[in-house]
């Protein structure tokens, strides 16, 4: 899955997910990508996110809708994508994937799980050269 979250000049946001749907296809599948909350969600006033990982899982726990909810509630990008994981692997614990997340004032973070590590890219006033970061997963 390829996952965005962006902010333009006006603070408004946007997000979207494209999939191959490579390790999941079958005919007629729609898996998570399309579905608002599982693949990406945005509220233009808290902030974004977009999952990765198996989608047939994702689309019952809507990780990105969780993790923007997180993000109302105070926590960082970096909490609230860890919860709203947790969230799957306390019923998945084998899961396979991974959630980021933007605020609307720009924070970002990500969570992972089953991996060793996520790597993810930032552009912004802050970074003014495509920069991927990378995070531990758990
Ligand atoms: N979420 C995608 C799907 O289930 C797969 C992926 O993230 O690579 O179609």
């Amino acid at each position: 899955t390829i996952g965005m979250v962006v902010i333009d000049g006006n603070g408004n946001m946007a997000c979207g997910t494209s999939t191959n749907g490579l390790n999941h296809k079958i005919p007629g599948r729609v898996g998570d990508s399309p579905i608002p909350g599982a693949g990406s969600y945005v509220d233009n006033d808290v902030g974004g996110a977009a999952a990765t990982g198996d989608g047939g899982v994702m689309m019952r726990f809507l990780p990105s809708y969780h993790a923007v909810m997180m993000m109302k509630m105070g926590a960082s990008p970096g909490e609230a994508t860890a919860d709203a994981l947790k969230n799957i692997i306390r019923l998945y614990p084998d899961f396979v994937g991974a959630v980021l997340a933007v605020n609307k004032n720009g924070a970002h973070g990500a969570a992972c799980h089953g991996i060793p590590k996520f790597p993810y890219s930032i552009r912004s006033l802050q970074y003014d050269e495509v920069t991927v970061i990378e995070v531990p997963c758990v």
